[in-house]
């Protein structure tokens, strides 16, 4: 029996730039594949149509292309699918709610905004953190199916155990452990029928066949809910790797609305597409060795993940400005 191929996935939503943050996650998942051999893959995530940017696509597609991290399933590259886009797969996320439901992982939700702006007034006025008190969690099936052959509007929640912990594996930051009664049964099916980004982007890992999941530590929070979905459903959890942020100072997060500059920027500014991503490798990387100036050949014999940093990168121009000067 050969190993399984490393499949890893950029996963952007877009949702406006391409900040410097996102070229690190894009190709730090690039480098993962690549140096173990192994394929990646190019899913864009865009069922939250409130945040959608007109043009953002187009802005991944190029800089990727720019760059040279080309993604190994799609048109482009001749394959017969990708890259995925999730707004068209809706269907896959609907028939998967189900399935959960089935499982036992999920449940469906009648209550109405009323009643949760209630619950919500009451959690407030208690000092209590707000979360779904389960008023629908254990309704009978007769009433479940009378309220949807009514056509009563509805959302499909995850059913997380009201007992035990759930312990989560981060490759940067360990084993983390939380009290299931702190999880919220949260939304993964709206009542528009369209999924949640953190429903669709397990579906879609367990899909694709993702073995490592590469993206910022925003998102290592709610990490411990897609193990109760993976448990639920069966599958196997991949390898998650949480990277810390790019700060523009030791307390500021790099951010587009605060100035800070895009890919598309520094390109204007006159960097070379090189440097920039020779630059961005070494955000929160480190070769562990002397050599500093990488070409992306380069960097995919020497990256390994045991190189990512735990500790937030702070974004510095001389640096780059010294690297684009080697170019
Ligand atoms: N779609 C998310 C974002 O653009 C990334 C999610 C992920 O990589 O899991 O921020
Ligand atoms: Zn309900």
């Amino acid at each position: 029996m050969g190993q399984t191929e490393v499949r890893t996935r950029f996963a952007p939503s877009p949702t406006g730039y391409m900040h410097v943050g996102n070229l690190r996650t894009a190709l730090y998942t690039y480098l993962i594949a690549k140096s173990q051999g192994g394929k990646f893959i190019l899913r864009i995530e865009d069922t939250d149509q409130e945040r959608y940017v007109e043009g953002a696509v187009e802005i991944i597609y190029k800089t990727l292309r720019e760059t040279g991290l080309l993604w190994d399933e799609g048109p482009d590259v001749g394959g017969p699918v990708g890259p995925y886009v999730q707004s068209e797969r809706r269907d896959i996320y609907a028939r998967y709610a189900k399935e959960l439901i089935e499982k036992g992982g999920a449940y469906y939700c009648f209550c109405g905004k009323e009643r949760l702006d209630e619950l919500r007034k009451i959690h407030e006025a208690s000092g209590v953190p707000h979360k779904y008190d389960g008023h629908c969690r254990d309704l009978a099936p007769e009433e479940v199916q009378r309220l949807l052959a009514e056509g009563v509007p509805h959302v499909v929640r995850q059913k997380i155990p009201t007992e035990g912990s759930t312990t989560f594996h981060d490759v940067i930051f360990g084993d983390i452990t939380v009290e299931n009664d702190t999880l919220d049964d949260n939304v993964l099916l709206k009542t528009d029928g369209l999924p949640t980004y953190n429903f669709a982007n397990v579906i879609d890992d367990h899909l694709m066949g993702i073995t490592h999941v590469v993206r910022g530590i925003e998102y290592l929070s709610s990490a411990p809910k897609y193990n109760l979905l993976y448990e639920a459903f069966g599958w196997d959890i991949p390898t998650y790797i949480h990277c810390p942020p790019v700060m523009r100072d030791a307390t500021h997060k790099l951010s587009k609305r605060h100035g800070d500059p895009s890919y598309e920027d520094l390109v204007a500014d006159g960097y070379l597409k090189e440097a920039v991503l020779n630059y961005v490798a070494l955000l929160g990387w480190s070769p562990g060795g002397e050599q500093e100036i990488f070409s992306l050949e380069e960097l995919v014999k020497a990256f390994s993940i045991d190189g990512i940093s735990k500790s937030p990168a702070i974004f510095d121009t001389a640096k780059l400005k010294w690297i684009n000067s080697a170019y």
